[in-house]
């Protein structure tokens, strides 16, 4: 199969390091779970433009965390599947995520960044992603991965965590 993986959200943990900068630059201290929708207003402050800052900025952005379990989940789907890496960042600069992948020894056959379309042009057999509105789009096996911001969906196969992928 050939398996599409989100790269925010899923892989890198980028909410951790846009919190930080919302939380320094408004001075309150955010948790995870206050991220309760995709547009999320936390203290009457928008919390996107952090996530847009952090993959704009190639000094934060190699800074990312890996997602708990998603460099050991890689390796399981890498060995059964052809993973194609699937982000969509028109603004990140394709060398600092090559750089990001390698750096985490994450495994992946494909990069593809879709800059300003939409995911439901790539063609895979399933597509792995937090936000449902590029689920919705895509044609083939739709999983949603479990965070936060995206409890509010009742559609497709709710994922909990890296652990239970590429184990079946
Ligand atoms: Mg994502």
């Amino acid at each position: 199969m050939i398996i599409a993986v989100d790269l925010d959200g899923v892989i890198s943990d980028i909410h951790t390091i846009a919190l930080q900068l919302f939380n320094m630059e408004h001075g309150i201290g955010a948790k995870l779970s206050d991220i309760n929708q995709w547009s999320a207003v936390i203290g009457g402050h928008e919390f996107a433009p952090f996530i847009y800052k952090s993959i704009q900025d190639e000094a934060l952005h190699a800074t990312l965390p890996v997602m708990e379990g998603a460099r050991e989940g890689m390796v399981r789907l890498h060995k059964k599947h052809e993973v194609v890496i699937v982000t969509s960042r028109p603004n990140t600069p394709t060398p600092w995520i090559l750089e990001w992948l390698k750096v985490h020894d994450i495994p992946y056959h494909w990069l593809l960044n879709t800059g300003h379309a939409h995911k439901g042009l790539v063609r895979a057999d399933a597509m792995i992603d937090d936000y449902p509105g590029n689920l919705e789009k895509f044609i083939g096996y739709q999983m949603l991965f479990d965070r936060p911001w995206n409890q509010d969906c009742e559609l497709y196969n709710r994922i909990r965590s890296w652990d239970s992928l590429g184990k079946e």
